[in-house]
């Protein structure tokens, strides 16, 4: 039998099927088994991606060397989906391929020096193990390694390591029937008080057992030495067993099922989806739901219905939404029927949660966007909340949408696909409008309680509470009255730190990353000046680097910053602040969302992280803290983004009895995308900005691919795209638009200048095959220091 392998290594030349003998040991193999094969002089790791009985290959094949796990950790599925999608989004397979897997069980290369004598063996160099060389860097070293190699006493090997580990914890099994244990029990001395202890608790509770070596440990009082005593006297019987890491463990899943009653608006959707559940068609829904409207509970009956029909479900949510509020909903509704994927768990949880849906012993998904390529089987319905999250494209390699994912998986196992949000995205809402989704309503929120009063607060005209320009007297009036009531507040501002820049006052400095072209932003706790794009840090300056002049300032602000002032101006309420600087440790992020529930304090203050998904019945005031810095954005759909943002964080006041209020402060409240979020008029919105996109030959009108090239070098970066442009001017036609190249809005990151090609156009046959070439070209750049990447359907072009 010969097996197809797509090996680990991702360059154009292997991009394609690898044939190998699989030998007669190694039956096990199976399409999806991740295999070792040895490539040259190396051994690598790859996937099985077909078996067949002949191979038109005349030479001798190579043997199949390991198959790595006893289940073949991709399903066949999974394997045909890695084809059509490497295809569609310019990636080699084996990239798509790795990224359908826990990163954990991503191949660990190691390169050893083998001693080939006993005499080398013993050299210091050796000392009797194999040598890691990943770690030898000194240059005596290795001109000593090359003679032992070139003296055939050494030879240099490859191994392919798997980090994934499975946690493993003890037992202990009994060994004879519980008569027999009375017997040992009755000529023990009674001073044996340990021993006695253990076999009184087996004689009583025979039939607990097996047992945990920690839970026998802790029930009796005893330590692991008594264990290890009854052991080696054949009384019991020591197991080392496999378990889940289990992150769900904190949320007890809740027997009684207080299902609400749905109202009509939701059951015409339900009913909508559950005849495309039960006739197993390949449909797609778009969910439009007001804030508050009960979406959610939708998507819960749909899942139900799904679970009756014996089929599984897979729901998506925006990492920033995976709140431990979700979670917990769902898992009270499924029990321990639920898995979820997120970054929040911990590499091994993550692996175990994988592994039991792989194993079928999970019916539900919920989990981010990687989780769209979670290895369930019998899929009856794909949910995607939030649908209008940029957070659903990845950008990086593999750039994929999570939605197309969703729609190629759906096909193959005849499902329909949900995707739902307050305030779709346009190319979802044209798509419905065509008819080509099915377009369900929500137009009221499901608790009877209107939407919130929106006010804009216009900040050019305004005053200011205290010295800052940040918080304005009526908002800060607002949130007094609030705390006063006894009610919370949720404050949005879209930056995170202390100050976004050091100006001179001087020279008219203004302190950049000496990686990237972008300011410096001050960080108070920390002491320093921070660099969001790379992360690089130094001092706080205390003169400038430029003039030495001490007239500088620290201008724009930050969520520290903020934190500060309303301390000042409101000294008794207590504030909490969620960014990524206080979210970074595990957990924390729960622990704010928690403290913040129980009312152990009175202010959340945070970055969109709190924009979405929150739903705190105590909350009766949001306030937006600067709604422009989305709008100053140099892209096409920036008016989008503002608009969702406003829209979602609204959302967040008022769910419960009492009536919310939101505060919005601009410096643009004539801006239409703030206008229609203040009256929450998502279709008023989406009319009104067709229009712009119309005009603007953007995206629904047309379709567009992105070409980004990157180089330590400006001048070649520019060069190349350049070629590329011509390259594209030869084969395409009007009405296809080509703009660019250009430097990307922020020019250079971490050292590498960005410059890029927009290709926008609507019906472009030859574009498909080009792009490919592009691709394959880009190879022979990388060694120019020059990196090329497409993206089809970008969600940023800046
Ligand atoms: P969305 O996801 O659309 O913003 P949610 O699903 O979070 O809305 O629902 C908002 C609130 O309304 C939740 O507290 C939910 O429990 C409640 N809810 C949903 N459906 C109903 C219903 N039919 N009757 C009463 N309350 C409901
Ligand atoms: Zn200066
Ligand atoms: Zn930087």
């Amino acid at each position: 039998m010969i097996a197809q392998v797509i090996v680990d290594v991702a360059a154009k030349q292997t991009d394609r099927v690898f044939e190998y003998h699989i030998p007669k040991e190694l039956t096990d193999v199976a399409v999806g088994s991740r295999v070792v094969v040895p490539f040259g002089r190396r051994k690598v790791q790859g996937f099985v991606v077909g078996i067949s009985e002949t191979t038109s290959y005349t030479g001798k094949l190579k043997d199949l060397l390991v198959v790595i796990d006893e289940l073949p950790p991709l399903t066949p599925e999974l394997i045909a989906l890695s084809k059509t999608l490497a295809d569609k989004i310019f990636s080699y397979r084996i990239t798509i391929l790795q990224s359908m897997l826990p990163r954990v069980m991503k191949a660990n290369y190691r390169k050893i020096l083998v001693p080939l004598t006993d005499e080398i063996k013993e050299n210091t160099l050796f000392k009797g193990e194999p040598l890691d060389l990943n770690e030898v860097s000194d240059l005596e070293t290795i001109i000593k390694i090359k003679k032992l190699i070139k003296n055939n006493q050494a030879k240099i090997e490859y191994l392919v390591e798997n980090k994934a580990k499975k946690k493993q914890v003890t037992a202990y099994l009994l060994t004879k029937t519980r008569t027999e244990y009375q017997d040992i029990l009755g000529g023990i001395r009674t001073t044996a008080k340990n021993q006695r202890a253990l076999l009184n608790n087996i004689v009583e509770k025979y039939n607990e057992y097996p047992k945990l070596g920690s839970t026998i440990e802790s029930e009796l009082g005893i330590s692991s030495s008594t264990l290890r005593a009854a052991e080696k006297k054949g009384w019991l019987l020591k197991k080392e067993q496999e378990i889940y890491r289990n992150p769900l463990k904190d949320f007890e899943s809740n027997a009684s099922k207080h299902s609400v009653r749905l109202n009509s608006e939701q059951l015409d959707a339900l009913n909508s989806i559950g005849t495309s559940i039960e006739e197993k068609e390949a449909k797609t829904f778009l969910l439009e739901g007001i804030t508050g409207s009960g979406k959610t509970e939708v998507y819960l009956h749909a899942i139900s219905t799904t679970l009756e029909q014996n089929r599984n479900a897979l729901m998506l949510v925006p990492e920033i939404s995976l709140t431990p509020q979700m979670v917990k909903q769902v898992k009270e509704r499924f029990g321990d029927n639920v898995a979820v994927l997120h970054s929040g768990l911990s590499e091994g949880e993550k692996y175990d949660e994988w592994r039991r849906i792989r194993r079928g012993e999970a019916q539900v998904v919920v989990g981010a966007r990687s989780a769209i390529f979670a290895p369930l089987k019998n899929i009856g319905l794909i949910v995607i909340d939030e649908e209008h999250e940029s957070s659903y494209k990845q950008n990086d390699t593999p750039r994929y949408h999570a939605r197309d994912v969703a729609l190629l998986r759906s096909k193959f196992h005849n499902c329909p696909v949900v995707l739902g949000s307050a305030t779709p995205s346009l190319s979802s809402r044209a798509r419905a409008q065509k008819g080509r989704y099915e377009l369900l309503r929500l137009t009221k929120r499901a608790n009877q309680r209107s939407l919130p009063k929106v006010d804009l607060i216009d900040l050019k005209t305004v005053e200011f509470a205290g010295g800052q320009f940040d918080l304005s007297i009526p908002l800060v009036d607002a949130i007094k009255e609030k705390i006063a009531k006894k009610e919370q507040v949720i404050l949005l501002l879209n930056r995170r730190g202390f100050a976004s820049f050091m100006l001179c006052r001087n020279c008219g400095f203004v302190l950049k990353c000496p990686n990237c072209d972008i300011s410096l932003t001050l960080h108070k706790d920390t002491g320093q000046m921070q660099c969001h794009y790379c992360g690089h840090k130094e001092p706080i300056p205390r003169k400038c680097p430029h003039c030495q002049s001490e007239k500088i300032r620290f201008l724009g602000t930050g969520t520290q910053k903020v934190q500060e002032e309303l301390e000042t101006l409101l000294p008794d309420a207590k504030i909490l602040r969620m960014d990524v600087d206080t979210t970074r440790r595990k957990g924390s992020y729960k622990k704010i969302l928690d403290s913040f529930g129980n009312h152990q304090a009175d202010i959340l203050l945070g970055t969109q992280m709190i924009a979405k998904g929150l739903d705190f019945p105590n909350v009766t005031l949001v306030g937006v803290i600067n709604a422009d810095t989305a709008l100053s954005l140099p892209d096409f759909n920036s008016s989008e983004k503002t608009f969702d943002l406003l829209t979602q964080v609204a959302g967040r006041a008022g769910r419960a009895e009492k009536t919310g209020r939101v505060m919005i402060q601009t410096y643009n409240p004539e801006n239409y995308a703030i206008k229609l979020a203040q009256n929450q008029d998502y279709e008023g919105f989406y009319q009104k900005e067709m229009q712009v996109r119309f005009q603007g030959n953007y995206p629904p009108f047309f379709y567009t691919t992105l070409i980004t090239v990157t180089s330590k070098n400006e001048q070649s970066a520019a060069k190349e795209a350049f070629v590329i442009k011509r390259k594209l001017m030869r084969e395409l036609h009007a009405p296809t638009i080509i703009l660019g190249p250009t430097p990307s809005s922020v020019a250079k990151i971490k050292n590498q200048y960005y410059y890029q090609i927009l290709v926008k156009y609507k019906y472009e046959p030859k574009l498909h095959e080009l792009l490919h070439q592009i691709q394959d070209d880009a190879q022979l750049a990388q060694k120019r220091g020059l990196n090329i990447y497409i993206d089809n359907e970008p969600e940023r072009i800046m």
